[in-house]
């Protein structure tokens, strides 16, 4: 196991810069998602980590030792890409040990590696099979078993789960979770899919624009978002921006979906329209429209809501649920 701190990271491309003064540490044993939408620097802080870009300043620590300039093969870290990447003329198991091969892994302790990693991935029944014989979800396996197998303590995971249907995406992320608490792996993994850096993640690291807009546990960024922005990447759907009560028009005030509720209408200009009614199994969504501003208001009603489209309703909360922040800067007031 192995403790990665990265400090003050920069990385310049043609005079912009894709990550821009980059810090954080991620605890043994602990996973980190690196998360934010298309574009905020990532893929890039994750290469930067990986050597397989050069960073334009900063450093990177792992076990206290200074990897900043150390070429990729020699950081002890084991990387599974979007693609895969694997080699379409190689069996399962040789895609699985072709590292250790290169490495110089005697034959023996190859292939009993390969026989403990590939039933620990499920793979055992295919592993004289071709890439091209799998389905998306068991590549993605020999994927993972390669990274596995190499041993390495540090395991960085880029948009693993992106080419896999809903459904195995969900049984893959409980699986690599699952299996990086029981080998102990400290793990940086990219995505842009809140879902997956919520059910995974010890860390979570919200990046928007090359920077870090907020940094902690998913119960930090849910009940605690440190911005707007973070307010309403985190969480589905997107916390409801409640338009600014007169009195305070410097502040935004927010409330999650499910801390509010449907009141009879009062009959006065406070109350809003039902636009739209999606029933999800085990509550419903119900959208609102109030005169006075343009975005939905999303309810989150247990089970399925009698509302109908059209129908008038009041909106009500608790304020003990407010969020509230800075028009101006979009930064948490409490
Ligand atoms: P995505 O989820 O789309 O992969 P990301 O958050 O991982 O996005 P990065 O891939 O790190 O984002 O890219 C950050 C910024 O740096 C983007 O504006 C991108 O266009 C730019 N960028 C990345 N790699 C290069 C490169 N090799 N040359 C020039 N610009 C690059």
């Amino acid at each position: 196991m192995s403790r990665i701190e990265v400090e003050h990271l920069v990385k310049d491309f043609g005079g912009r810069a894709a990550v821009n003064d980059v810090s954080f540490s991620v605890e043994r044993g602990a996973l980190c998602v690196l998360l934010g939408p298309s574009g905020c620097g990532k893929s890039t802080t994750l290469r930067l980590i990986a050597g397989l870009e050069e960073p334009t300043a900063g450093r990177i620590v792992i076990d206290g030792r200074d990897i900043t300039h150390l070429p990729s093969k020699d950081r002890r870290i084991a990387m599974v890409f979007q693609s895969y990447a694997l080699f379409p003329h190689l069996t399962v198991a040789q895609n699985i040990v072709f590292g250790l091969e290169v490495r110089g892994v005697a034959r023996a302790e190859r292939d009993a590696r390969l026989g403990k990693v590939a039933a620990l991935v499920g793979l055992s029944e295919y592993l004289t099979r071709k890439p091209g014989q799998l389905s998306g979800g068991q590549r993605q396996r020999v994927a993972l078993a390669r990274a596995i197998v190499s041993e390495q303590p540090v395991c960085l995971m880029d948009e693993p789960l992106s080419n896999l249907d809903a459904k195995l995406r969900q049984e893959m992320r409980v699986e690599i979770r699952a299996l990086q608490q029981r080998l102990g792996m400290t793990m940086i993994y990219v995505t842009h899919d809140q879902v997956e850096a919520m059910t995974m993640a010890d860390q979570v690291i919200l990046m928007k624009d090359g920077a870090i807009e907020q940094a902690g546990s998913p119960v930090d960024l849910y009940q605690a978002p440190a911005t707007v922005f973070a307010a309403r990447f985190v969480g589905a759907p997107p916390m409801n921006l409640i338009a600014a009560a007169g009195p305070e028009p410097s502040v935004v005030t927010g409330v999650r979906a499910e801390d509010m509720r449907l009141a009879p209408p009062t009959g006065n200009g406070a109350d809003a329209e039902v636009t739209s009614i999606e029933y999800l199994g085990a509550d419903t969504i119900v959208g609102l429209r109030r005169s006075d501003d343009g975005d939905a208001i999303l309810v989150r009603v247990p089970g399925r809501a009698s509302a109908r489209i059209g129908e008038r309703a009041a909106l009500a909360w608790d304020p003990a649920h407010e969020h509230r922040f800075d028009r101006a800067s979009g930064r948490r007031l409490s």
